[in-house]
């Protein structure tokens, strides 16, 4: 016989799981009994009763993806090609009832409770979807702001946290990276403005002695 081998957390992990799964599988009709005998319908619950139960649910869920995500990737991407049709079908049907409005209010709801969070999450999402190098928390961009009295970089305009933009100085799409030092306050006409050049000037500066030709 060998030594044992040593698994890694992720194997030890894996292992308990299909323990488990095996487990459950074998005792099938009792944990169907049980469950029924235990369930209680969702209209019976108070708030935090449901709350609860969601909690629990999004829990397993979550272990169960992360032990199966790509099992999970390969099916639903499978799924997903052999049925496109029914794919844009339904994408159509949850338009025509309305459902990009419902997810632009409740957005819109979370923006306006705190707008500089859900940039940040915008942001994140962005720079992993670029494969950006370096990262940046929340404060460390606002003590940058601070850093230039929260005033556009390009035109000066005073800033608040409602119309600040966070400006890449060397772009995402060009390489540009995440860390503090690339970033600087602009407003949202700069930023747009600027596109993915590394130096801009507005138009209103530009001619009465500002700007750059
Ligand atoms: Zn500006």
């Amino acid at each position: 016989m060998g030594r044992p081998k040593v698994l890694t957390d992720e194997e030890r992990k894996v292992r308990e799981y299909e323990r488990q799964k095996k487990y459950h599988e074998s005792h099938r009709e009792l944990y169907r009994e049980s469950a029924k005998r235990l369930y209680v319908p969702i209209s019976s619950l108070t708030e935090e009763e449901k709350a609860e139960r969601r909690r629990l649910q999004n829990e397993r869920s979550r272990k169960w993806y992360s032990i199966n995500k790509d099992k999970h990737l390969l099916r639903t991407n499978d799924w997903r090609s052999r049925n496109i049709d029914r794919v844009n079908e339904r994408n159509q049907e949850r338009r025509d009832c309305g459902y990009r409005a419902v997810e632009r209010a409740n957005w819109k709801k979370r923006f306006e409770a705190d707008p500089e969070k859900c940039r940040q999450y915008e942001r994140r999402r962005r720079a992993r979807r670029m494969d950006a190098q370096g990262f940046h928390s929340l404060d460390k961009w606002i003590a940058r702001v601070e850093y230039h009295g929260w005033k556009c970089v390009y035109c000066g305009k005073d800033l608040t946290r409602k119309t600040l933009t966070k400006d890449h100085r060397i772009a995402l799409s060009r390489g540009g990276s995440e860390w503090p030092s690339n970033l600087v306050p602009a407003c949202k006409k700069c930023n747009c403005g600027k596109g993915d050049r590394t130096h801009y000037t507005p138009r209103t500066l530009k001619g009465d002695g500002h700007g750059e030709a």
